[in-house]
């Protein structure tokens, strides 16, 4: 490809673009000091990815005595990428920018068993809706993000006999977008998205992390050596179907007996306070009867922190991760939840296991799953060879002269 010669190949245009993305680079002295290219070369490059729209200039660095050189950033207004973080019962929708700063974004209820076309229609007016409201048209979509409450087989983009999504078996979500959308779609599994977003945005030091998601389910996402670790078929953290019991208890949403989430989940909760004659009609109003104080509910969130808790033991002694992330909506319900959890990990889990040991609740709390979701697009968007390849068949690599620009063909 271009100037293959004193180990430049590995510093295409993209991967140069990747250092101002991960905010490691900002000036010319930055490149020639983290890539050893020659000035000459590295110009060229920077021609190709200013040419493609790619890269801006951002104001002048402080003067170090000669000429200020010029910084540069990614150009992260240079589109807009579409997220729909779905949960079971609710949604979160939003437009973010290339970085993955939210500029839209609209909250909302959803049954996820109404089967894939309503769902997917809700999504895709939603969509329209925010756009309209930043003055921005569907061609502005570099790419579509996608979490769902179940298994995804990631490479597709399909889900796989999820549990609780009624009709969606072996749906191609990435199908039914790019009918309606010029740009790529990727789906994961909700718990995964927010296990990404938490580490990249909140965490960036602790490379092997757990993010437990106690929602109306409960599920795991595992980051391991700084990367989502999704499993052979992608079912990796399922953690709310492990048997708490092996005998008698609850029956699960899965069809099991007696599994964590059948005790412990959002779903288990509201099942036990209608036993006991509340009203309760989803987690929202468990949450709300938990901060309120009420005795039957503060007993249950108690109770399920410490069932909660012994699943989690089980994951920390296996995987020994140095954080522990409780995120979904129960995690901000009130201490008395992260209490329970707290208490049994450290007395179950192995003493070296849990010595250096945080367990943290959420930072980005409802925004995780839109953030990782952002964040994955874009580094699946900007991959180095993405972009070299981009470039390349725009003509615009070996170009520093062109001045065309690159259009969204990079799927
Ligand atoms: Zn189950």
């Amino acid at each position: 490809m271009i100037n293959g010669t004193n180990g430049s190949e590995a510093y295409g245009p993209g991967a140069i673009l990747d250092l101002f993305r991960q905010g490691q680079a900002r000036t010319r002295a930055d490149l020639v000091r983290l890539t050893g290219l020659a000035r000459s070369t590295i110009t060229q490059r920077l021609d190709a990815l200013f040419a493609a729209g790619l890269l801006v200039p951002d104001g002048e660095s402080a003067s170090t005595g000669g000429r200020p050189p010029t910084q540069f950033r990614f150009n992260a207004s240079g589109g807009v990428l579409l997220i729909a973080d779905i949960g079971a019962s609710h949604r979160r929708i939003a437009i973010t920018d290339l970085a993955g700063a939210v500029l839209a974004e609209e909250p909302g209820e959803l049954d996820i068993a109404a089967g894939p076309y309503p769902v997917l229609a809700q999504v895709t007016t939603s969509f329209e809706t925010l756009l309209a409201t930043i003055e921005r048209a569907p061609k502005d979509a570099r790419g579509i993000g996608i979490a769902v409450p179940g298994p995804v087989e990631f490479a597709t983009g399909r889900v796989v006999s999820p549990p609780i999504m009624t009709g969606w078996d072996e749906f191609n979500i990435p199908g039914y977008f790019a009918e309606r959308y010029d740009c790529p779609t990727l789906v994961d599994n909700d718990v995964n998205a927010m296990a990404f977003g938490e580490q990249r945005a909140c965490w960036p030091q602790h490379h092997d992390m757990l993010l437990i998601k106690v929602g109306t389910g409960v599920g795991c996402g595992i980051i391991a050596n700084d990367k989502l670790y999704r499993g052979a078929q992608g079912a990796a953290g399922d953690l709310g179907h492990i048997p708490y019991s092996s005998e008698g208890g609850p029956i699960c949403r899965c069809g099991n007996i007696g599994c964590f989430e059948a005790y412990a989940g959002g779903w288990a909760l509201i099942r036990d306070l209608r036993t006991l004659g509340h009203q309760v009609g989803s987690s929202f109003d468990v949450v709300r009867l938990i901060r309120a104080g009420q005795p039957d509910a503060v007993r249950l969130a108690r109770q399920a922190g410490r069932v909660l808790g012994q699943a989690i033991s089980y994951a920390v002694s296996f995987f020994n991760p140095s954080l522990v992330v409780i995120g979904g909506r129960l995690a901000h319900a009130d201490e008395l939840l992260l209490a329970g959890i707290r208490e049994v990990i450290y007395r179950q889990s192995l003493p070296l296991a849990t010595r250096n040991l945080q367990i943290m609740t959420s930072q980005l709390d409802e925004r995780a799953g839109v953030t990782g979701l952002a964040l994955m697009l874009g580094d699946h968007i900007f991959a180095p060879q993405a972009i070299d390849h981009m470039l390349e068949k725009s003509g615009n690599a070996d170009d520093p002269e062109s001045t065309s620009m690159v259009t969204n063909d990079i799927s």
